[in-house]
């Protein structure tokens, strides 16, 4: 199959809506990171999705929505009623953007897009690409990252062909997406709200609208099996290159290995280094990270080390990826790295 990239236009727009409704799959451009659409009601088109990504099917889909209107997503069958009126508050407050809500299902939602859950994952994307298509199609795209399964998301168009050339017929180029991380994912199906995964709106931001219900952090609950979110797989988004963390600033840039700053501290960048946040902005690091990661991915070093995260708002969110990606632990000692397994990785 060939696959096209074109950028965005209404014509782009119009052609993408064409193959989404013929049942096929077309990589679109959102505010975090690239993702695979499909029909996210069509069980065929979701099997398309997990197949092309070589996806474990146990693995839920999140289901893009062209507006924050819950009552007529419920009225729709892609939740079920009676809606939290958390859920309302949350969305009034941060959609469209990166929040992600799992909510009970309706019953219009094939259980191949939630894994077999009685939760469906939604969101509305503020991307305006995303946002015309999802418009234009009519109804919920399922949207997973456009990327192999495991492998780091894509944050543009050519990251995406990498990744799915010849497996997808079309992806609209948006250029680079403006937040660079996958969403927060927050579940309102248990007792008490429950961040799943951390992402651009923080805990502190959530709970700021939840007042009164405690806000839990799924990393902090003991892990029980099964999983409430299978995406909180201890490995995750890795590179093929081992990554490891290191646990102060890099001073030392011994070749063949490749070196990921947070900032610059010298007036220059070391061969073999890249720098995160040439600003020293947090959300800059956020943007640049997948990208960085590809970049040093693909020069063949025997490893990549990546600099402490300093504290902010993108922190935990920036921090919980390395983690997942990353191999172990990187000690400069006695003039060389010391290169360290993590447990479990
Ligand atoms: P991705 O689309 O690759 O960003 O991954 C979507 C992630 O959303 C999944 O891996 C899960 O972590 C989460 N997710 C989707 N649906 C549900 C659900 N019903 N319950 C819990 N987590 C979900
Ligand atoms: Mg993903």
């Amino acid at each position: 199959m060939r696959t096209r990239v074109l950028p965005i236009s209404e014509a782009s727009i119009d052609e993408a809506c064409k193959v989404l409704l013929a049942g096929d799959l077309v990589a679109f451009p959102t505010e975090t990171v690239y993702g695979l659409g499909g029909l996210g009601l069509n069980p065929d088109s979701v099997s398309k999705i997990f197949a092309t990504k070589d996806r474990p099917t146990t693995d839920p889909l999140i289901l893009h929505v062209s507006s924050d209107d819950l009552a007529a997503l419920a009225d729709d069958e892609i939740i079920a009623k009676p809606i939290p009126a958390l859920a309302v508050a949350l969305v009034s407050q941060f959609w469209p953007g990166p929040l992600t809500l799992t909510l009970p299902k309706g019953p219009r939602v094939p259980f191949g897009v939630t894994a077999g859950l009685p939760t469906v994952a939604i969101r509305y994307p503020a991307h305006p690409a995303a946002q015309l298509l999802l418009q234009k199609v009519g109804q919920p795209i399922a949207a997973p990252s456009a990327n192999r399964f495991g492998r780091i998301s894509p944050t543009d168009a050519s990251a995406v062909l990498q990744e799915l050339e010849g497996k997808i017929p079309l992806i609209l180029d948006g250029g680079s997406c403006t937040q660079g991380i996958e969403s927060t994912v927050l579940s309102l199906s248990g007792s008490n709200p429950t961040i799943l995964r951390s992402g651009a709106i923080t805990a502190e931001m959530i709970s700021s609208i939840t007042e009164r219900q405690t806000l839990r952090d799924a990393r902090n609950l003991q892990q029980s099996v099964p999983s409430p979110s299978p995406g909180m797989l201890q490995s995750h988004y890795a590179p093929q290159t081992p990554l490891y963390l290191a646990p102060t600033a890099i001073e030392h840039f011994d070749p063949p290995y490749q070196y990921i700053l947070y900032e610059i501290r010298n007036s220059k960048l070391p061969p073999g280094a890249y720098l995160l946040a040439p600003d020293q902005n947090p959300s800059t690091a956020a943007q640049n990270l997948y990208r960085l990661l590809r970049q040093a991915d693909s020069i063949g070093s025997p490893a990549i080390l990546i600099d402490p995260i300093p504290d902010s708002n993108w922190a935990p969110a920036i921090r919980d990826r390395l983690q997942r990606a990353s191999s172990g632990t990187a000690l400069w000692q006695n003039g060389g790295w010391k290169l360290l397994p993590r447990a479990g990785a």
